[in-house]
């Protein structure tokens, strides 16, 4: 299972997204997909199966932009079918990826429900979903890393999630506890992805997160990077020698 994220100045990410989905295949998956900010909508595409078909229907579907995050998904909570594969979205509004398990989710889940919230999926991964756009909603004014932020400290388990905006097509944000998840910076363009192998053909300046961390990610790279406690921190730029 692994995950990926872009947010480039000008160019497509959809090509670094699933290229880098078939560098992760290696960890294990049965499904994957893609959500990819457009100025109409998120637009998602996700298939069961080889990376390979899903990014053909991507490509059927013309899928482009500038936004976008990937997901091979290993089920752990819910079968192995197109409804519980990633990217999950909420309300047209928010889309995420997501590896590990959160262990408090049928509670999350009720909670969400007594809210209004509707699941369309049996993964456990869904409650991130509506919990960030419930933050977003009602109690960040908008401000999407807050609403990460405030949801994350809810969620019990391991976690390695990106997120985007239909609001904020200028952020992509990280989050990871228990799970793999690194930033790769290019010019003008960065990444985020479960090893380094999704991202070197692009960059090879890559930033190991922590746990506890979660970021904001524009084309200029970190904007906002704070660690476990809630404080802003500094993680060193390694050069990456993986060979291509
Ligand atoms: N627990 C989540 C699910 O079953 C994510 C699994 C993964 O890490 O791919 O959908």
């Amino acid at each position: 299972c692994g995950i990926v994220g872009a947010i480039r100045a000008q160019n497509n990410v959809v090509e670094f997204l699933t290229s880098g989905l078939e560098r992760l295949e290696y960890r294990g998956y049965d499904s994957s997909g893609i959500a990819v900010w457009t100025p109409n909508s998120i637009e998602r595409v996700r298939r069961v199966g080889r990376v390979k078909l899903m990014e053909e229907a991507a490509q059927a579907a013309g899928l482009k932009g500038c936004l976008g995050i990937g997901h091979t998904r290993w089920a752990t909570h819910g079968g192995v079918t197109e409804p519980n594969a990633h990217p999950h979205i909420s309300n047209d509004q928010i889309a995420i990826v997501h590896n590990g398990i959160i262990e408090n989710f049928e509670a999350e889940r009720s909670r969400l429900q007594a809210l209004g919230y509707e699941f369309t999926s049996q993964t456990d991964t869904e409650v991130i979903a509506h919990s960030i756009h419930y933050e977003y909603t009602h109690t960040s004014s908008g401000n999407l890393f807050q609403a990460v932020q405030t949801a994350c400290q809810r969620f019990q388990g391991a976690y390695a999630i990106g997120v985007i905006a239909k609001d904020n097509p200028d952020q992509l944000i990280a989050a990871r506890m228990g799970c793999p998840l690194l930033v790769a910076l290019g010019e003008n363009e960065s990444f985020i992805a479960s090893d380094v192998s999704a991202v070197i053909a692009y960059t090879r300046r890559v930033v190991f997160l922590e746990d506890g961390d979660i970021v904001q990610l524009s084309t200029q790279g970190i904007d906002t990077l704070l660690d476990k406690h809630n404080q802003p921190a500094q993680r060193e730029i390694k050069m990456s020698e993986l060979s291509l």
